[in-house]
């Protein structure tokens, strides 16, 4: 009823009525009034969340996504300084980002010599304030900034000389996947009490949108991090193998240049060039120069290596007749496949095998590195060579009744270094590099390697497959040009991949 009274409804009816209708129309401008205010905040706090929201979607960087964090906070509603602190769980510290701080405010921080970013606080659960933050994840407050600043053991002395405006400080957590990874803190130029029921409720919703976004950013940095880490290892470890692949070459190549005079002498003096030679001594001869010989092929291979490592293993394409190479392989290999008591057969197709697009030395080279192999790797029984032709290519193979290959090894043999399961302590003498070379001399020519096993003690079978021209990018020199190099495909191609 407001101010009407009985009386003059009673002694002007008309009036009364008059004065009700004024007195409605006032309470409903009132409401009026009021419900826009409210529903002006409404719009800010939503707008506030919007930029908040859109600010998270586009920075990633936790450092300049938390000033621009506070910035729009702090503009948005009206506060004296905004700021974000990371939680260091491990180190149980809480370290600022740059504040965002009124002109008003950042004056007197400068004449106090208060830098609120500078502000680490070490042994954060020793203090109340903050242990309650922390470890219940309850939002705190106090009264203005000497008494964060005391709870933040920042000197007294310092803080005496601050004159500012601010009547309440808030503290938030900033909570995810129940766990506290930061504060928000809000100076405030009004008393808590004072502010209304939707900028408390925007503050509380502005919490959850920090704490993804920061959750967010953090990760991203702990990403980013690793992934530096990675790639710095990662050339570190490629320097390291360069540097491993140019010690290897330079090595290989002084200790090829005395191996080889060695062996030329021991080979000469095996052939009676320095005079007759005791059967005793001739022995002992015969032993060193099949030494040497290891040990120069050893040697080769490393240099193969490094050089197929180093994008330098280069090819001289010609016509070559694989018939060819496998009868003169035969005839080198006859003499130790005999001392073991091996069967050494050969078998080649009956009708002419075709002329392919090769480099004849390295094909040699594989086609000895297999026969030999199934020499080495067999006690007893037979080892067949076979070449065939067919649809296009040309087949090479090489059976042995040897020890076999375990059916998890048929496939790593081929890589650099590997070597059967066990088979180290029955054959010491193996690098595990020949295979390696041999698929990247086959894989240059386009064509297939492999080996087939009924496993342990059934013998296997190595082949491989070339096709009749190499493969359509490597430069091919005309059919009666003078053979010349090129760089093979597939090896270009390895080097990159690792
Ligand atoms: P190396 O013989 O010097 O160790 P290779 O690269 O030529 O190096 O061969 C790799 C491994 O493959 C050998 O150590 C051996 O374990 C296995 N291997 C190769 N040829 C045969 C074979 N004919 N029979 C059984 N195992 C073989």
């Amino acid at each position: 009823m407001g101010r009407l009274t009985k009386k003059t409804s009673i002694a002007n009816p008309s009036a009364a009525k008059a004065a009700l209708v004024l007195d409605n129309a006032q309470e409903l401008t009132q409401s009026l009034y009021k419900q826009n205010l409210e529903l002006s905040i409404v719009n800010r706090t939503l707008s506030l969340l919007r930029k908040l929201y859109q600010i998270s979607l586009l920075d990633l960087n936790p450092a300049s996504l938390s000033q621009r964090i506070s910035e729009t906070i702090r503009v948005g509603l009206n506060m004296e300084a905004v700021g974000i602190f990371i939680y260091d769980q491990q180190g149980d510290s809480l370290s600022p980002y740059q504040f965002s701080e009124s002109t008003r405010l950042n004056n007197a921080l400068l004449k106090a010599n208060v830098i609120l970013s500078k502000l680490k606080i070490t042994h954060a659960t020793e203090n109340k304030v903050f242990r309650e933050i922390i470890q219940r994840k309850k939002s705190n407050s106090l009264d203005n900034l000497d008494e964060f600043l005391l709870n933040a053991h920042y000197s007294k002395k310092k803080i005496n000389s601050v004159s500012h405006n601010i009547k309440a400080t808030l503290l938030y957590p900033l909570v995810t996947q129940h766990r506290v990874i930061g504060i928000l803190i809000l100076f405030l130029n009004r008393r808590f009490e004072n502010l209304n029921e939707y900028e408390k409720e925007s503050i509380k919703s502005i919490t959850d949108i920090i704490s993804e976004a920061l959750d967010k950013a953090l990760l991203y940095e702990k990403l980013n991090t690793a992934n530096n880490q990675l790639e710095s290892a990662n050339s570190h470890l490629k320097e390291l193998d360069r540097a491993k692949s140019e010690f290897v070459s330079i090595a290989s190549h002084q200790l090829r240049t005395p191996m080889t005079g060695i062996m030329g002498y021991l080979s000469m003096m095996t052939q009676g060039d320095f005079g007759k030679i005791a059967p005793e001594h001739m022995k002992i001869l015969v032993e060193l120069l099949a030494e040497s010989q290891r040990m120069i092929r050893l040697i080769n291979q490393f240099l193969n290596v490094s050089k197929i490592e180093a994008g330098k293993f280069t090819y001289t394409w010609k016509p070559t007749q694989l018939a060819d190479i496998v009868n003169h392989v035969i005839k080198e290999v006859e003499k130790p496949a005999a001392d073991k008591g091996l069967k050494l057969q050969v078998k080649m197709p009956k009708s002419a095998v075709p002329s392919i697009m090769a480099d004849a030395d390295k094909v040699e080279d594989v086609i000895l590195n297999l026969l030999d192999n199934a020499i080495k790797y067999t006690a007893k029984g037979t080892v067949t060579a076979i070449l065939e032709s067919d649809k296009g290519q040309v087949h090479f193979s090489v059976k042995d009744s040897g020890i076999g290959i375990k059916p998890q090894d048929a496939t790593e043999l081929f890589n650099k270094f590997v070597r059967g399961t066990g088979i180290a302590q029955i054959h010491p003498d193996g690098s595990g590099l020949g295979l390696f070379i041999a698929k990247s001399i086959v894989d240059a020519h386009g064509g297939h390697i492999w080996v087939e096993s009924q496993g342990e003690g059934k013998g296997s079978t190595f082949q491989f497959t070339l096709p009749l021209k190499p493969p359509a990018d490597v430069a091919v020199p005309p059919p009666d040009a003078a053979a010349h190099v090129v760089k093979p495909r597939e090896t270009v191609k390895t080097l990159k991949n690792e």
